[in-house]
């Protein structure tokens, strides 16, 4: 495993050393890349490594090395790991050259079990005790889970229309959670005042809470990387036409383009990258928008509505960066509405047996979009991404299909009522 070099500014690529916790770039704010000495991670690093690692893992009896099968180009560090990555690719049975990249199958059923599983590796590495996050749901969920097998505290914020798995999880875990009569971006401000609040009363560094935001620290980014590591190792190390990642904060789809990069310098992969394609819901489309609009970031998309939950984020921190990738890509950033993603939740349920989660059907709505219109080629080697499994949104997609328990069970149990202490 390397050593980090240093963190590098994605603006103005100030570097700043990772000896200690840092946040974001001292001078213009722009969030921090994880950098590596390369020329000597080419002598180190190998493409066969990955398959040895995972073999060296299940022969010590360990929980398969999951992302940490990456180990070569990843932080040196002690994992705090629950079983991250290393996730399916499925071939879809209806459109050839179509794979889903299962990523329900992680801990905490999401995505998010990637980024926040090296964040919080890093933060115990670097002794913090207690881990903020304002969340759209399932960030938390992740970040509750990897904090109590780290035991540092965290600290969540969501809001209170958030699916019911996302303040179930939270508590199970033993969070600290807080609701909020908002959106994401209201939570992320009240995170931001405590923390402020907490220096300003001389509370001891070590108190004061960490704000593990998207983007906001180096190393959600690093974990998601594995992503684009695993979608070309899975395809014998080549690169897909393209990538329909659903896009709330786009942490996974920078981390992919981080991937794409190191590999290519590495000499793992050739030829040209998968055009990248962004995919929103109607109801808060605020990278949509400014991609048609050609602008170089967003703008604060208003009354965000939609029960793909985890899209719900107004205004992405990393927007500036997620246009520049698609743009240099080829790709485009599409928005469906919720009708059209609740179908195609059913869709592929029924036909295919997968249960996506609202923001994958967001993707594979897209497909048929793009598809429709001769954008994507019948054929073309497609990785579409299911951030999360469908179940965690058990409530949230019911509501959409107006569908209600039968029988004359009432809508809200009393705590205890299912299952007795005796
Ligand atoms: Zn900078």
């Amino acid at each position: 495993m390397p050593a980090i070099a240093y963190l590098e500014c994605a603006r103005c690529h100030h570097r700043v050393s990772a000896d200690t916790p840092q946040t974001l770039c001292p001078i213009d704010a722009g969030s921090l890349y994880v950098r590596y000495d390369m020329e000597a991670l080419k002598k180190t690093a190998r493409r066969e490594r990955p398959a040895e690692i995972a073999a060296a893992a299940n022969a010590a009896g360990k929980t398969s090395a999951g992302m940490w099968r990456y180990a070569d180009v990843l932080p040196d560090v002690e994992p705090v790991s629950l079983g991250e990555g290393w996730t399916s690719m499925i071939a879809s049975q209806r459109y050839a050259g179509l794979f889903v990249k299962e990523e329900g199958a992680n801990p905490t059923g999401t995505f998010k079990a990637r980024g926040l599983g090296l964040a919080v590796t890093m933060a115990k590495q670097y002794g913090l005790r207690h881990l903020a996050v304002p969340s759209a749901g399932n960030a938390a969920g992740a970040l509750a889970a990897y904090a109590a097998a780290a035991g540092i505290a965290a600290h969540i914020f969501m809001p209170q229309d958030v699916p019911l798995a996302n303040y179930l999880e939270g508590i199970v875990y033993g969070a600290d959670v807080t609701m909020v009569d908002g959106l994401i971006s209201d939570c992320a401000r009240m995170v931001g005042e405590r923390i402020k609040a907490q220096k300003e009363a001389g509370m001891a560094a070590e108190d004061v809470w960490f704000d593990i935001s998207t983007l906001k620290e180096p190393f959600r980014v690093e974990g998601k990387k594995t992503m684009g590591y695993e979608l070309v190792e899975q395809l014998g190390w080549t690169y897909p036409d393209a990538v329909f990642y659903p896009t709330g904060g786009g942490v996974g789809l920078i981390g992919m383009w981080k991937a794409f990069e190191e590999m290519e310098e590495l000499g793992w992969v050739r030829g040209k990258r998968p055009r990248m394609y962004a995919l929103q819901a109607t109801g808060c489309a605020p990278m949509a928008k400014a991609f048609d609009a050609g602008a170089a970031a967003s703008e604060f998309f208003q009354n965000a509505d939609t029960f793909a939950a985890g899209l719900r984020v107004p205004k992405p921190y990393g927007d500036a960066i997620i246009l520049d990738i698609v743009r240099a890509s080829g790709g485009k950033v599409l928005a469906s509405d919720d009708a059209t993603i609740l179908a195609s939740i059913l869709d592929w349920a029924k036909h295919e047996g997968l249960f996506l989660s609202p923001e994958g059907a967001a993707a594979t709505a897209a497909y048929d979009t793009l598809l429709a219109s001769g954008e994507i080629k019948a054929g073309e080697r497609v990785v579409l991404f299911n951030t999360g499994a469908g179940l965690k949104y058990t409530d949230m997609t019911a509501d959409a299909m107006k569908l209600r328990r039968p029988g004359s069970l009432p809508t809200s149990l009393p705590v205890g009522g299912i299952i007795t202490p005796v």
